[in-house]
């Protein structure tokens, strides 16, 4: 494993919100996180190094996907493909939402689709650490250099060039390089459109606590939920919006006071009244070809695997990719989950993978 930074300091997986969700419209997405939330649940057992638990702190209250009479129909088409995968999720009238959350402002909704189980939110810091120290208890070695370049024979990777000029022979390679993979991919002749994008998490004190409050996503785009005592939020630029590569992991705090702040008021009476506590930025890898992960081999390369590209919903599925990775090393082939809707080919073809919930 070689890792230029062990703090991970700028890492997406050190930054990330680390929500799972069920509530996909692609089938694939839906059973990477299914296995995903299966595998957090046990995560202190699998991960044990010598009898030592790690704690990943699950909660599961559940997304809460909200709709205007506009935003129904897909809610609703969601929720057929969800519920043909065995997602436990519920759509629920104004009415019932009001009655299960009185906390929340439902004048202007058609409906709400609540995660029943399965959903919630997990401390992805501690996963990070976890997968670690499992992995190296079980032997790998973890080396603190930078990739380079790589030799090539054929179509083959034969060795990893690191930035002290020493080489690292292999048989297959993974390109796990988060928001900077597309530079890893340079360095094999291959474009991978993913980028770095910076993307802002806003932690709040509200004075009233919102009773079995989920993670909520607004009709605005904005999203929050609880975090301890406070709660976090945030949200993705609109269609259109200026969306910079690589921009400087500094918060622009005028995105928490317009757009986030508003919807979150017009949503939840109790935030008009809130105080910004402190914020953090991250990169998504975000996959500009169709924002879903991109796992496999690219067509011109037999041994290197990418594992790139997961747009905002990459912590959830790392346990479900990081298993079919292993497959497709070990065995050739994907033995549990098919993830060939994620395959590199389908960029290389110009076929998108449409998913409709993308945060
Ligand atoms: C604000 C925010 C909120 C998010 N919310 C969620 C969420 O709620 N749920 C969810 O599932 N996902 C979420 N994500 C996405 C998720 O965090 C990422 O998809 C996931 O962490 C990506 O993991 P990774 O290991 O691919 O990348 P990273 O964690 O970024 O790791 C890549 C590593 O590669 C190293 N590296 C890069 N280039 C080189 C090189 N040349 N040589 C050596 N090392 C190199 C880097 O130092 C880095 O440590 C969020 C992301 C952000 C930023």
């Amino acid at each position: 494993m070689v890792e230029r930074d062990p703090t991970y300091r700028r890492a997406s997986s050190a930054l990330s919100a680390s929500a799972i969700r069920q509530q996909f419209s692609t089938p694939v997405n839906i059973q990477l996180s299914q296995f995903g939330v299966e595998f957090l649940r046990r995560a202190g057992t699998v991960l044990s190094v010598d009898g030592d638990r790690p704690n990943v702190d699950l909660y599961e209250p559940g997304y809460l996907f909200l709709a205007t009479a506009a935003g129904l129909p897909v809610l609703k088409q969601n929720h057929r493909v969800q519920r043909d995968q065995g997602v436990d999720v519920a759509l629920l009238s104004p009415d019932e939402l009001a009655a299960r959350f009185p906390w929340l402002t439902t004048g202007d909704l058609a409906g709400g689709s609540l995660g029943l189980s399965g959903e919630g939110w997990f401390d992805g810091y501690s996963l990070l650490q976890a997968f670690r120290r499992k992995a190296q208890s079980l032997g790998v070695r973890y080396l603190a250099r930078e990739v380079t370049g790589f030799a090539r024979a054929g179509s083959r990777v034969t060795s990893v060039t690191l930035d002290d000029g020493s080489t690292l022979p292999c048989d297959a390679a993974v390109n796990a390089a988060g928001p900077w993979a597309a530079r890893v991919a340079a360095m094999l002749d291959v474009d991978l459109p993913v980028r770095a994008r910076r993307r802002p998490v806003f932690v709040v004190a509200c004075r009233e606590t919102l009773p079995r409050c989920p993670l909520v996503i607004d009709t605005s785009g904005v999203w929050f939920r609880p975090e301890g005592q406070y709660f976090v939020t945030g949200t993705s630029p609109k269609e259109g919006d200026e969306d910079p590569d690589d921009a400087p992991l500094e918060v622009d705090e005028r995105i928490f006071h317009h757009p986030i702040w508003p919807a979150l008021a017009a949503r939840v009476r109790a935030f008009e009244a809130l105080k910004l506590v402190r914020s953090w930025a991250g990169y998504y890898e975000l996959n500009v070809f169709d924002h879903n992960g991109i796992v496999g081999p690219h067509p011109s390369l037999a041994n290197v695997v990418f594992a790139n590209g997961f747009s905002g919903h990459g912590l959830q599925q790392a346990p479900g990719v990081g298993r079919a990775v292993a497959e497709l090393i070990v065995d050739g082939g994907y033995r549990s989950l098919d993830l060939a809707p994620l395959s590199f080919t389908r960029i290389v073809e110009g076929q998108r993978l449409m998913e409709l919930n993308v945060i």
